[in-house]
């Protein structure tokens, strides 16, 4: 639901801000007694204080899932049964929809809209999906010799640690989370420390959703120490990871040093959005290129942050792109009107304007290029279009992650598919057209995980997503997810 900006500051100042540990059914503190502040960027002031869990909690909770999925009913029970857990759980998400909104708004800076709006209902909805999904797998029996039967079986994993990035805190948890629960693992999840507590709170709803303890355990900290302790931990059998592409390559590497558990990595992004001179609506493809570079601030993975317009009609389109970019205007994350909130910190803050910055020095800034300070906090940075830049500069080459996106104008088709794919990314892209054929030319040439044709980012809880190249492996969402959380067994019976 969506409230007034008092409504929600009301509503704001009636949060529970708990940053414990949640491990095998309850809140306790970590370990260490180490705990880090977090600031509410949007204002620059404490929000709550987060427990750093080491070594010792995360063995705790590894140990508390192996018990819950090796001896608890949450495998052995039975399809049906965690079926009904999370329809169960679903509606309770959507009964606390204010304040897990609130949560992820008041860490991270985004529109509270947005999460209240499409984050929340959303997260409801894929836990519904894959209540609906699981029990449509199939297993089969191939031809074997006579005598004989082979059972291939879809098995769940174990122990599933998950690992999740600040933009979508509860969104893309959720999409790992569903899919492993419903498979029938159990989950040791370590949000990230930027936007903790929907996490927390998914957990403990989790638990008044009569899913059994342990089942799901959240531990919270620091990537180099919790994270890290998932990553090499002996006794999980699988990580899924979002986040960006250095550390999944770590990833890489700490699950070979350890046990060689399983990986699913959907990491960093530069997408693409090519614009052709026979676009029927440009000003609808301006529209959505306005969404595709700054909806969330600009912190998407699959932001379409590099836009290329041919030619002809590279003026008329920058107009009204620009008219467009200022529907992004940031301001309060708690006012229902506002374009864009604040970034995730003013470190990242200061990242973002150093690449703005550089880029003034050698492009041209069509609209946007300020910083700005609201409510003492100077995280906010205006939607912000450059042209002109070198395809080597970082605006090029580099994920940004913020509300900065780069304009080039292009002359064909062979030029700007090699434009689109010189990056060491393949996450998504898109292409707007009238000529099917050239549609689906591009498209196919498109080296992406998702490539949209006349519209910008297209997602869908029923459709994979994920990436080529350095924007990892594995695919969320869509019964094809279930493929990161299971493996084929193969049971043969000698009848004679
Ligand atoms: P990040 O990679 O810094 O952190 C992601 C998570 O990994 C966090 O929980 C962090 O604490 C943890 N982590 C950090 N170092 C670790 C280590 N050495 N070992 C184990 N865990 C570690 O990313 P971020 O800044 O939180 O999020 C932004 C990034 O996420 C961007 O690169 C963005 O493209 C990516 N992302 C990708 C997708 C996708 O689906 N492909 C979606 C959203 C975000």
């Amino acid at each position: 639901m969506v409230h007034t900006l008092a409504e929600w500051q009301e509503l704001a100042g009636k949060l529970n801000f708990d940053g414990r540990p949640f491990i095998n059914g309850t809140r306790r503190d970590a370990a260490s007694s180490e705990t880090i502040t977090k600031m509410n960027p949007a204002t620059g002031k404490p929000l709550s204080r987060i427990d750093i869990c080491g070594q010792s909690d995360v063995d705790e909770a590894v140990s508390a899932a192996r018990n819950a999925y090796q001896n608890g009913p949450w495998r052995l029970e039975g399809v049906a049964y965690r079926q009904e857990k999370l329809r169960v759980l679903a509606d309770l998400l959507d009964q606390h929809s204010d304040e897990l909104a609130l949560f992820d708004s008041l860490e991270m800076g985004k529109p509270v809209r947005e999460a209240a709006l499409i984050d929340v209902p959303g997260s409801a909805a894929l836990f519904r999906f894959y209540a609906e999904t699981i029990d449509k797998v199939e297993d089969s029996l191939p031809i074997t010799p006579s005598g004989s039967t082979a059972m291939v079986t879809r098995e769940s994993l174990g122990v599933v640690g998950v690992i999740v990035p600040w933009n979508f805190p509860l969104e893309i948890l959720t999409w790992k989370l569903a899919p492993a629960l419903a498979a029938g693992n159990t989950v040791v999840v370590k949000p990230s420390l930027e936007a903790t507590h929907s996490a927390l709170k998914l957990a403990e709803l989790a638990t008044a959703a009569g899913i059994p303890d342990g089942v799901v355990n959240v531990v919270t900290g620091t990537g180099s120490l919790t994270g890290q302790a998932i990553a090499r931990h002996p006794d999980i059998d699988m990580v899924a990871f979002t986040g960006s592409t250095e550390v999944a390559k770590q990833l890489q590497i700490s699950a070979g040093e350890s046990n060689l558990k399983r990986l699913s990595l959907e990491a960093g992004g530069k997408s693409s959005n090519i614009i052709f001179a026979d676009t029927e609506n440009l000003q609808l493809a301006a529209n959505r290129a306005a969404f595709g570079a700054f909806y969330n601030q600009g912190e998407v993975c699959s932001a379409n942050s590099r836009i290329f317009v041919q030619e002809s009609i590279f003026e008329e389109f920058v107009d009204l792109l620009v008219e467009e970019a200022k529907g992004y205007y940031p301001g309060n994350p708690l006012d229902p009107e506002v374009g864009m909130g604040s970034l995730v910190s003013k470190k990242h803050a200061d990242e973002v304007w150093a690449a703005i910055e550089d880029a003034k020095r050698s492009g041209q800034i069509l609209v946007g290029g300020n910083r700005i300070t609201i409510d003492e906090s100077d995280a906010f940075i205006e939607p912000t279009i450059v042209t002109g830049v070198p395809l080597d500069h970082i605006l090029h080459t580099r994920e940004i992650f913020g509300p900065v996106a780069v304009i080039t104008a292009f002359k064909d088709e062979n030029e700007v598919i090699a434009l689109a794919n010189g990056t060491p990314f393949g996450l998504a892209a898109s292409v707007w057209t009238q000529n099917i054929s050239r549609a689906n030319r591009v498209a196919s040439k498109l080296v992406a995980g998702t490539v949209s044709v006349n519209t910008v980012d297209a997602l869908s809880f029923t459709t994979p997503f994920g990436g080529f190249k350095q924007s990892g492996f594995g695919r969320d969402l869509s019964i094809h997810a279930l493929n990161n959380y299971t493996d084929l067994k193969t049971t043969w019976i000698q009848w004679a």
